[in-house]
This record gives C-alpha cells, sequence and structure tokens, in this order.
C-alpha cells in the first residue's frame, strides 16, 4: 500500500491483531477529584505491575479535554485491565483507545468511555500532537 496515499490510509481497517498496546486516561478535576485519581493510580500500580504510568497532567494537553494521566498497557492485559478499571473507576471518566498507529483514528473512531464522555479536542492530530 503506498504510505503517501491520505485516502488508502483513510479507509484503512486494522485488523484487531495490530493492536500492540492501549492507553487508559483517567480524567481528574485537580479542585475536587485528584484525590480519587492519586488513589486510582496507586492501586493500578499494585494490582498491574505491567501497567506504565504517565505524568500527571493538571494541564489539559493533546486531545483531552480534561486534567488527565495516561495508563499505558500491552493487549494481553486488556481482559484483566479492563473488568477491573469498570469497578474500580471510583466515578472518574476513563477513556480506552487502542494504539494502531492513527492517533486520530484511535481517539475519534476506536475509543470506549467509562463514565461520561467528553469531547475530545480532534483538531490537534492536525498539528501532530500526541494523544
Ligand atoms: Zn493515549
Amino acid at each position: 500500500m503506498p504510505t503517501n496515499d491520505k485516502r488508502a490510509g483513510a479507509t484503512r481497517k486494522p485488523k484487531p491483531d495490530a493492536i500492540v498496546d492501549y492507553h487508559a486516561h483517567v480524567y481528574y478535576d485537580p479542585a475536587t477529584t485528584r484525590g480519587n485519581a492519586e488513589r486510582l493510580r496507586e492501586r493500578i500500580a499494585k494490582e498491574f505491575p505491567g501497567v506504565k504510568l504517565g505524568r500527571w497532567h493538571d494541564e489539559h494537553v493533546g486531545p483531552h479535554p480534561g486534567s488527565t494521566y495516561q495508563v499505558a498497557f500491552p493487549a494481553t492485559m486488556l481482559a484483566s485491565f479492563v473488568p477491573w478499571m469498570m469497578l474500580n473507576r471510583d466515578g472518574l471518566n476513563v477513556l480506552l483507545h487502542p494504539e494502531t498507529g492513527d492517533g486520530y483514528r484511535d481517539h475519534a473512531f476506536h475509543a470506549a468511555w467509562f463514565g461520561q464522555s467528553l469531547p475530545l479536542k480532534l483538531e490537534t492530530f492536525g498539528k501532530r500532537a500526541r494523544g
């Protein structure tokens, strides 16, 4: 497939085995729910030593419509991580998206939410922002 053909990229349907890892983005409000987010982060680290915990972003970054930190984990952990997060997110909103190599589509079309779904700033992908 030609790599410079944007139309081919737009219609590409990656296969699930193309997903190497996932991101869960945990959203919080620095004024009211940062403590919940801190406790959740500690529990994630204890329950899932294989995850990579990203930095705290009180300031909004990339496509994210709120303060957030990232939890990156391999596809092999999906079946254990997702139900745990469903039951333990402590009222926080969480965005789950695969990493297929197409950040825009991963956030715009391939994502799932736990809690309230928030409007992502998808225009940031035009500036090649990392999600
Ligand atoms: Zn992400």
